[in-house]
């Protein structure tokens, strides 16, 4: 029985159900509360019992599932994980015997909607993206409800702007009706319409009906929501093709919520040319948020996150999804590194200042849109106090350092306001109440007087009536379900005055009340209810307070979340001695004694396996746009080709987030893209990956590359035949040269060995290899990058170091022999009378070369 064929014969509360539940989309699981409980019913029961683990229990043959309202929030979040949306209908008064309760819709929850902080991971951002193509180009828009973040974009090159939208990664996608089908039917060559389909493949896809994408009337939600008459304000012309996404998210976010939200103040046009792209198949190969292995552990992210505080990690995690071409802007995050760097005191004096600082932006978030309670109020009153602190140990400390301090303003007003009204650490849920302190509100105290006044005098009543009666055991009482009463036991039955009304008889004695304390009883209840409401008001007027400093306050948050990342990256610097990084309007890329941030890291920190406990070995690059544009890296297996091309690209790309860098020195001019990208066979984390996808990526960088990119090619040419692969590579390298005067800094490691002789046409080709000794017919990896190709391959002596048997070696030393008719070669496989040593990793100097 489905939830729409309603059964014919309703009780009005299943009647109200309907009314609530006709209005939802199909796939939203309603909450409705009755009573302690939020109850489910007909299939949302099913479904809801399934992933939460909830009995199932039936009403007149219908099933029906609930939950302890005070769990709400926990088991919401679990609905939400698990995909579904989650509407809630709550009671409107309270109950009263006889009548049925008005209940409203209060909220639906979706993942890209959802407010409450355990609903959240704190680390993370969540955005709801709205997107539509068409003719003129791809339009998209995107809000981080929780904070009030709100982007939109447009652009006829559609392939930056979905670098940019997978990067943010969206808890939520809303597409008009139909689109997902339509872009999983294009044909292959419409890269647009299949890429986006990969983009909302494996997301929460909300799909809305098509005229809620249209430009003039998303235009008009927009402007309404944020409150003014005409975006010019903010760059946006009316028909901006982008507002038409920005009215659809608008306007589901004021549907879920059930109210518009009140943190949208400002659109923001979000400009690829702004920001160095990153495309998701550099993300994945570089393993920038999470690493191949999956999970965040190993990736840079996790290398670079020296953060204390949660809106500290989201924009970290936000700089690393669209870091700026901005170089000032760059620079200034330099300098403020370079000045906590240089006062180690300092600095952890602001780190242990941060720890207490709260989330602002997601309790603003929260409080503007009236989810309000005493503790997000102390994450205020907490943070506010820290902020002198932080101010104290950012000064004298340089420019930058006093820059940041001058945002981090003080709110002695607020913080005296909140210190004074707030318990120290007040109850999570309003209707406990203390959680306004004595002394704060006059009116509150003097309710409260009456409460205690009351407990007073149920103290004198039961001495008075103990004396009265003679009956020594008299107790006054109260149950929730039976209110004030005195008590007598069977003993004393016979001393009860005849004022005594009796109301229950229990094993022990009776139960009476007396027409005074049945009139007090009311006072008693009359003055709680009073209190609590008046607590209430008083937490509105601090609410009240707080959000009248909205706008200053988030400014100042948004302003010690810059400082965490940077005094993260402060700390960081000076654990993994790095240098501060020049970038600037060159041509060239110049890292002397480059190390891989993560592996290095792994390293020392004893997590990569056997032989771990060695160092990890600096290399040195040397490239420019109009001179050494290509290094083909090529040497042996597990030599530290693929190491050492992603080292370059993580330390550019740190140094662009505005992040100190793994090397001794660091200078290059500014990258607009970074692409990088492996050959299919090597991609391992793909499994399934097939030549075609890793064709498909190498066409996307050779249609996108620009004088300013950073290629990074790992054994492109690997997913197919040698020498279709071979001759798919050459031209590759070809192309990326063909200018005559200048192209893309290029990093190529590849196994094919032929490809060395390309340093001769090429003029700003160099060949590079990754040195190995040799000890008796085997190698020994020392790690250095040095000029010239490899000589060979020395696939043989890896598969025995890989532990191939013997026999099988020496089988393969004797074809190889034949295969390339090289007397050397079997010169060199014959035994030898010198005895064997054993595998050594040796990273000691080797005299390492002049890079190029
Ligand atoms: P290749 O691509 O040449 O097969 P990899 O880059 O995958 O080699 O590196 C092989 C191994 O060598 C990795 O496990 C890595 O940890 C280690 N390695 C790479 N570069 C260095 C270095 N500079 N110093 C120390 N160890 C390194
Ligand atoms: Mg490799």
């Amino acid at each position: 029985m489905g939830p729409m064929t309603e059964p014919e014969k309703l009780t009005p509360m299943m009647q109200q159900y309907f009314e609530v539940k006709r209005g939802l989309a199909r796939d939203t699981l309603l909450l409705f509360r009755l009573g302690d409980f939020f109850e489910l019913f007909f299939e949302d029961a099913v479904a809801a019992s399934r992933i939460l683990g909830l009995t199932l229990t039936h009403r007149q043959d219908h099933p029906m599932a609930g939950l302890p309202h005070h769990a709400l929030d926990t088991y919401v979040g679990k609905l939400l994980a698990a995909g579904k949306k989650v509407a809630i209908c709550d009671q409107d008064e309270p109950a009263r015997p006889g009548k049925l309760v008005r209940r409203r819709l209060t909220r639906i929850l979706s993942p890209g909607t959802t407010l409450a902080a355990n609903q959240l991971d704190a680390a993370r951002n969540r955005y709801l993206c709205a997107v539509s193509v068409d003719r003129k180009g791809l339009h998209a828009a995107w809000i981080e409800l929780t904070t009030g973040e709100f982007r939109a974009a447009s652009t006829d090159k559609p392939g930056d702007l979905l670098a940019t939208l997978a990067s943010l990664d969206p808890a939520e996608l809303l597409v008009a009706e139909g689109e997902v089908e339509r872009w999983g039917g294009a044909p292959h060559e419409d890269g647009t319409l299949r890429a986006l389909h990969a983009f909302a493949a494996g997301r929460t896809v909300t799909e809305l009906p098509a005229y809620r994408f249209e430009t003039a009337p998303g235009a008009r939600t927009v402007r309404e929501t944020i409150g003014v008459l005409n975006l010019q304000g903010f760059g946006f012309a009316e028909d901006h093709p982008a507002l038409g996404p920005a009215g659809a998210v608008v306007a589901y976010a004021t549907a879920n919520l059930c109210a518009k939200p009140e943190n949208l103040r400002a659109i923001r046009e979000h400009r690829s040319a702004g920001t160095l792209l990153l495309d998701p198949a550099t993300l994945r190969n570089l393993e920038v948020f999470a690493s191949t292995r999956g999970g965040r552990q190993g990736s840079l992210l996790s290398a670079m996150d020296g953060t204390t505080t949660s809106a500290g990690a989201r924009l970290l995690e936000r700089w690393l999804a669209a870091p700026t071409l901005d170089l000032d802007e760059v620079r200034r995050r330099h300098a403020l590194v370079g000045e906590l760097v240089a006062q180690p005191a300092r600095l952890a004096e602001i780190n242990a200042a941060l720890d207490g600082v709260r989330d602002i932006p997601r309790i603003l978030g929260r409080l503007q849109n009236r989810l309000r309670n005493p503790r997000e109020l102390c994450g205020v009153r907490d943070t506010l106090g820290r902020i002198p602190q932080v101010r104290a140990s950012l000064g004298g400390l340089g420019p930058a350092a006093a820059a940041v301090r001058e945002r981090i303003r003080e709110f002695p007003g607020l913080l005296a306001l909140l210190a004074g009204a707030l318990a120290d650490e007040p109850p999570a849920d309003v209707a406990e109440g203390n959680f306004i302190r004595a002394g704060h509100d006059s009116e509150l105290d003097r309710l409260r007087a009456l409460m205690s006044g009351n407990r007073t005098w149920l103290a004198d009543l039961e001495r008075g009536e103990q004396e009265r009666t003679g009956i020594r055991s008299l107790k006054v009482r109260y149950t929730g379900n039976f209110g004030y009463y005195i008590e007598v036991t069977k003993a004393n039955l016979h001393l009860v005055p005849a004022d005594y009304v009796r109301r229950q008889t229990t094993v022990g004695g009776e139960r009476y009340v007396t027409d005074a304390l049945r009139q007090k009883e009311r006072e008693i209840l009359h003055a709680e209810e009073n209190a609590l409401a008046r607590e209430r008001e008083v937490l509105d007027t601090l609410v009240a307070a707080v959000l009248g400093e909205s706008q200053a306050l988030g400014g100042a948050a948004e302003a010690l979340a810059e400082l965490d990342v940077l005094a993260g990256w402060a700390a960081i610097a000076r654990n993994w001695d790095y240098c501060r990084p020049q970038v600037d309007e060159g041509d060239s890329l110049e890292v002397t004694e480059g190390r891989h941030p993560v592996v290095e890291q792994g390293f020392r920190l004893g997590e990569s396996g056997p032989g771990s406990s060695q160092a990890f070995v600096p290399n040195d690059t040397l490239l420019s746009c109009d001179d050494a544009q290509i290094a083909l890296i090529t040497g042996p297996n597990m030599a530290g080709k693929s190491t050492y091309i992603r080292q370059v690209a993580l330390i550019v790309l740190m140094a662009q987030v505005g992040s100190w860098v793994p090397a001794s020195s660091c200078r290059f001019g500014r990258v607009d893209r970074i692409f990088s990208r492996v050959g299919a066979n090597d991609d391992l984390s793909r499994g399934n990956s097939t030549f075609m996808v890793e064709m498909n990526e190498t066409a996307n960088i050779l249609n996108n590359a620009t004088d300013r990119s950073l290629i990074v090619l790992d054994e492109i040419g690997r997913g197919t035949s040698t020498y279709d692969g071979l001759s798919i590579a050459w031209a590759v390298v070809e192309h990326l040269h063909r200018d005559p005067a200048r192209g893309p800094r290029t990093l190529f490691a590849t196994h094919y060995h032929e490809l060395t002789q390309l340093e001769r046409p090429l003029a700003r080709l160099r060949n590079l290899s990754v040195a190995v000794k040799e000890w008796n017919d085997e190698i020994v990896f020392v790690r250095r990058v040095v000029a010239g190709a490899a000589d060979r391959s020395y696939g043989i002596q890896v598969a025995r170091l890989a532990g191939l048997p013997p026999a099988v070696i020496d089988r393969a030393k004797a074809i190889l022999a034949r295969l390339e008719g090289d007397d050397s070669t079997i010169a060199l496989a014959s035994p030898q009378a010198r005895p064997k040593r054993k595998i050594t990793v040796a990273p000691e100097d080797t005299g390492q070369l002049d890079l190029l």
